[in-house]
């Protein structure tokens, strides 16, 4: 434990160094707008990047190459997370107490409150086998039986945007077909992609005017018995949320990528992506 203490405490100090460092090769080398603050941004992403190696490497021994970003958005956060706390104790000390030193106690209690913090958060949350990474593809879920499926487009059967289905994902929905009542739901605006999926898949898309994660799209179908309701997607935050709103189990997937998404698709998936590590990780 001791051991552990002094290694986190010295690679703290390595990280303030390299802080530093970085705001002073940044302070001489530039001298265009907001200097301090460029200065300063550089030298605290410099430093995160330097606690986040070691942490990784020596305190956590976490060799997984995958999810890097990921991880690192993770880190930063509990860093940001921790960073408000402890400006909260040190500017409480500097409220509360008559004395001159006190914002400094204030600062000192406060650092060591959140390093405690940080270490058990990226215990628990970043240098972790990440849970997306065990998701089956939809092609994979198994055998589903006498339900009524909710099927999502994007990302789960096609690619986003996409309109050719690959021949095993045919075959899972012709088997899903065979056994259960399923129809399609999109977020997705691309009416004529839609139709064409429609069409291909022989399903009908069960309502083109909400959106999930509304409750509203359940009224545009016909379910015998609501307890055997399940929805198939790859996103948390729609497909997760709209099945648990509407008293659904909800089978996450694989995301099918095509690597060409846009930006604004890829950010969303990045949010995705977190808040179903976070809320996975959370209920463990
Ligand atoms: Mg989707």
């Amino acid at each position: 434990m001791s051991k552990l203490i002094i290694k986190y405490s010295a690679f703290a100090l390595i990280a303030i160094f390299g802080n530093i460092i970085v705001q002073f090769m940044v302070f001489n080398n530039y001298t265009g707008p907001y200097q301090l603050l460029v200065a300063m941004a550089c030298g605290t992403v410099a430093s995160l990047f330097i606690k986040y190696f070691l942490d990784k490497k020596f305190i956590f021994y976490f060799n997984n190459k995958r999810n890097n970003i990921y991880n690192f958005a993770l880190y930063s956060f509990n860093g940001v997370f921790t960073t408000l706390i402890f400006w909260g104790i040190e500017t409480a000390f500097y409220i509360f107490l008559p004395f001159g030193a006190a914002k400094y106690i204030g600062a000192f209690i406060g650092l060591c409150i959140c390093y405690v913090i940080k270490y058990h958060l990226d215990k628990r949350f970043v240098f972790v086998e990440f849970p997306y990474d065990k998701l089956p593809a939809f092609e994979d879920i198994g055998d589903i039986l006498d339900m009524t499926v909710i099927l999502d487009i994007d990302g789960t059967i096609v690619a986003d945007n996409c309109d050719e289905i690959a021949a095993e994902t045919m075959v899972a929905v012709e088997t899903l077909k065979k056994h259960n009542t399923v129809y399609l739901c999109t977020n997705s605006f691309n009416r004529i992609r839609n139709a064409k999926v429609e069409k291909l898949l022989g399903l009908k898309i069960a309502d083109m005017k909400h959106k999930k994660p509304s409750k509203k799209i359940l009224e545009t179908m016909f379910v015998e018995n609501p307890s055997r309701l399940v929805v198939i997607g790859d996103k948390f935050l729609t497909d997760g949320l709209f099945a648990k709103r509407i008293g659904a189990q909800f089978l996450m997937v694989k995301r099918k990528l095509s690597f060409n998404e846009p930006l604004l698709v890829k950010v969303i998936n990045f949010i995705d992506g977190m808040a179903y590590h976070f809320a996975y990780l959370s209920k463990k």
